[in-house]
């Protein structure tokens, strides 16, 4: 079992932002910025190119109130999926990481 789907499983501790019945907003482990927090679907997705549109719609909605109970909604954050080894991603479960609480700085030019 991978390691998102341990935390869903409350196998591994984590330090929850918000959650409902699908998805899971957690503080990342070895923070970038301020505020580095990870939102996952709880079904088990390898990343966003195979995730349905369906649920990628409804995850939107979460991330919307996960920025809406951080309070970052009017200063602003980043929102970063990374997608296979090209794509710098690590663990193999569908996650956003949503990085502010401070200027991320511009990450393309
Ligand atoms: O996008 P990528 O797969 O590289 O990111 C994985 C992220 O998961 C890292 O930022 C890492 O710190 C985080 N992580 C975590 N808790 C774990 C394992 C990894 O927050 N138990």
């Amino acid at each position: 079992m991978c390691i998102f789907c341990k935390i869903v499983k409350g196998e591994i501790p984590n330090q929850t932002i918000l959650e409902d019945d699908n998805f899971l907003a957690f503080n990342d482990i070895n923070p970038a910025k301020k505020i580095h927090v990870l939102i996952i679907p709880k079904e088990h997705y390898d990343s966003f190119d195979v995730v349905p549109p369906k649920i990628m719609a409804s995850m939107t909605e979460f991330i919307h109130k996960v920025a809406a109970k951080l309070e970052i909604r009017k200063s602003g954050y980043r929102l970063i999926t990374n997608i296979g080894s090209d794509g710098g991603q690590e663990v193999s479960h569908l996650h956003f990481h949503l990085l502010g609480g401070e200027s991320v700085g511009r990450l393309v030019r």
